[in-house]
């Protein structure tokens, strides 16, 4: 037997969203919850002081399809802190008590089945100061029935640890009993900050970085660069499908795909070999700007780490950088690689960035590319490329979007 809740309480930490945004920051989070957990019927999601309900319409519980549903989602949530599945009563205890008697058993008698005597502790806690009852008395009423139905003499209370613990919340409104906090991504709402545009790769670093502006509220485009002919479909398609997967987490961004093959032929048949790299990285950087510009995006992402690759040392990140005036933001750039793997293996992105399909920067690679191009070199290579501009406002045009 499962227990059927009927409500899910959210919460989130008060303290990031205080001031003025408060009422911005609330309702981006009530509609991002409301989007991600629309697969389920009749789905209710409001906000009542300081928390965050989900309920089906007339109260219908939840089935265990939709609980399925709800844990899967709800490690997407950006902006909250945790979350309970609860039984929503009215503010009496009667109705409390109730709620326990119809709920308890499953968490109860799995802690018994393992264990000659368990722990256990009820926390209540009451906003509602004309509630007829302190929350000590709500405490013990409860702990009291507890003993009631299960076997008092393999029960025993323990406040600071304990194998169950029944929460309670009294409100004016409502009143709930739960069991259990599930843990939310923490961060801030997707929605409630500008929107970027992030260079997707479909290589291991750039997914997670896109993940973690979304987590600080950043709505995420994508722009692709491929190579074709000299790289295949395969390139373009697996970037189409890790921006899928990126878009379970927001609002879908749209995906921009670039053929760069001209001027990537330009730069090798005009400028030195082992300029290649940090010419191409600029030309793609000039042309994602310009699809910002056009698309309302206020900022570029990348998923650059110091020291990762020839192109992403020092010198050569500050000659990329400056062929741009819009903000690039690379939130992995002093991140390991180790724990970028990890982070990619729990968003979920690992396994589509280890298929292998060609990349787009590996087509006319140097052998061996220089890792420290000084700036006034690199832009001589490009004026060897002469009106290099009508090449990548033609890239802009015929950029396809998905
Ligand atoms: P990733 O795993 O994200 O590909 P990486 O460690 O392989 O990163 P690079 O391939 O040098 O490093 O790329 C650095 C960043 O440049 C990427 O994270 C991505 O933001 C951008 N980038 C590289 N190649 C492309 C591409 N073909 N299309 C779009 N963006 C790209
Ligand atoms: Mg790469």
């Amino acid at each position: 037997m499962t227990t059927s809740f009927n409500a899910i309480i959210c919460r989130y930490h008060e303290i990031a969203i205080k001031g003025h945004n408060r009422n911005m920051f609330e309702q981006k989070m009530v509609d991002n919850i409301r989007y991600l957990l629309r697969r389920i019927e009749n789905i209710q999601v409001k906000k009542v002081r300081g928390r965050i309900w989900v309920q089906r319409k007339e109260m219908v519980p939840f089935s265990a399809a939709d609980m399925t549903e709800i844990h899967d989602r709800m490690k997407m949530a950006f902006g909250l802190e945790s979350y309970s599945p609860a039984i929503m009563t009215p503010p009496d205890i009667e109705a409390l008590k109730d709620a326990v008697r119809s709920s308890a058993a499953p968490y109860f008698n799995a802690a018994l089945a393992q264990n000659q005597t368990i722990s256990f502790r009820i926390r209540a806690s009451r906003s509602d100061k004309e509630f007829p009852m302190r929350s000590k008395d709500i405490e013990i009423a409860l702990a009291t029935l507890v003993g009631d139905i299960f076997d008092q003499d393999r029960l025993k209370i323990n406040l600071d640890k304990a194998m169950v613990t029944v929460g309670c919340e009294v409100r004016r409104e409502f009143a709930i009993i739960f069991y259990e906090s599930f843990r939310c991504p923490g961060g801030l709402p997707v929605g409630s900050n500008s929107s970027v545009l992030a260079l997707l790769s479909g290589g291991i670093d750039s997914p997670v970085a896109c993940y973690m502006m979304m987590k600080r509220g950043c709505p995420v485009d994508y722009v692709t660069f491929h190579s074709s002919p000299y790289t295949p479909p395969e390139t373009t398609d697996k970037v189409k499908k890790m921006g899928a997967l990126l878009n379970e987490f927001q609002r879908p961004g749209k995906l921009f795909s670039c053929n760069l093959a001209e001027i990537q032929k330009a730069i090798r048949d005009n400028c030195r070999p082992d300029f290649r790299t940090v010419l191409y990285r600029r030309m793609m950087l000039r042309i994602a700007a310009k699809i910002a510009g056009n698309n309302g995006n206020r900022a570029l992402l990348t998923g650059e780490s110091v020291g990762q690759v020839a192109s992403q040392t020092i010198i050569n990140m500050g000659v990329i950088n400056a062929a741009t005036e819009m903000l690039i933001l690379r939130p992995l750039v002093g991140i390991d690689k180790n724990e970028t793997i990890r982070m990619a293996r729990e968003i979920g992105t690992l396994d589509l960035s280890n298929v292998q399909v060609p990349d787009s920067c590996t087509v006319f690679a140097p052998s061996s590319p220089a890792t420290a191009a000084p700036m006034f070199r690199v832009l001589e290579e490009e004026q060897k490329l002469g009106d290099w501009e009508s090449i990548i406002d033609k890239i802009v045009t015929e950029a396809e979007v998905f």
